[in-house]
């Protein structure tokens, strides 16, 4: 009999079935929190990666896709214009999954965004693979764990430091860029010496959500997507 490329792969069906089986695993974890406990932590996330038994390496968006709660890429193309603004027509995003959650500072990193090297773009144009502009890398041990709003929430995170900037010289070249975050603070130095200026505008307009020009042009967001915002904020 002729074997085709849909043929049954168990490999693949034993992969989806621990990946299942860790996203049962976290509802459960959710369900049974109390409110306020926290979900990410050091013993949840390691269940979770027994549970997947993968090697601790890096995988394409891809490779997960056949489970539509791993399945990445509708989230960013539903996001996309929403960053429009910032980063232009450009879908040049691409998402990469680390099985195990990296940390800075001691904190949990759930995600990372990135510029993709001109390098690695001009070695993709030449082997005429897509050329991506900005790579996310998302851990899977934490984005098991999160709610589908803390996930578009998360991704929307990574998306905003994407950006553009204006070449210097007189080419005019418009070239990919990252952007900061508006606000970084301590809570105890926030607590003790207040918010700064900019911050308390960048709050205000933000948690305001009326639907001034200036909100709307920088947030890409109006009234109508007030639910939207409100999840946002509160998961
Ligand atoms: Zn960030």
């Amino acid at each position: 009999m002729t074997q085709t490329h849909t043929e049954f792969n168990p490999e693949a069906a034993a992969m989806i079935d621990r990946i299942r089986a860790a996203l049962d695993h976290a509802e459960g974890i959710r369900d049974e929190a109390e409110p306020d406990q926290p979900i990410l932590t050091a013993k949840n996330m390691e269940a979770v990666r027994e549970i997947l038994d993968l090697p601790a390496k890096f995988y394409p968006a891809a490779s997960f896709d056949v489970v539509p709660e791993l399945n990445v890429i509708p989230i960013v193309e539903s996001l996309y214009d929403a960053c429009k603004e910032l980063i232009g027509d450009a879908r040049r995003v691409t998402v990469t999954w680390r099985v195990k959650h990296g940390t800075k500072a001691g904190d949990i990193t759930m995600g990372t965004c990135g510029l993709v090297s001109g390098k690695q773009r001009d070695l993709a144009e030449a082997e005429g693979r897509p050329v991506y502009h900005w790579e996310v890398t998302l851990a899977l041990d934490v984005w098991i764990l999160l709610t589908p709003n803390q996930r578009e929430r998360l991704m929307h995170h990574e998306l905003m430091h994407c950006n553009v900037k204006v070449s210097d010289d007189d080419s005019g070249e418009v070239k990919p860029a990252l952007r900061n975050h508006e606000i970084e603070e301590f809570g105890a130095t926030a607590a003790r010496y207040g918010l700064l200026p900019h911050q308390v505008r960048v709050a205000a307009l933000a948690m305001s959500h009326t639907p001034t020009a200036q909100a709307v042009q920088r947030w890409q967001s109006g009234p109508d997507d007030a639910p939207l915002l409100g999840a946002w904020i509160t998961n």
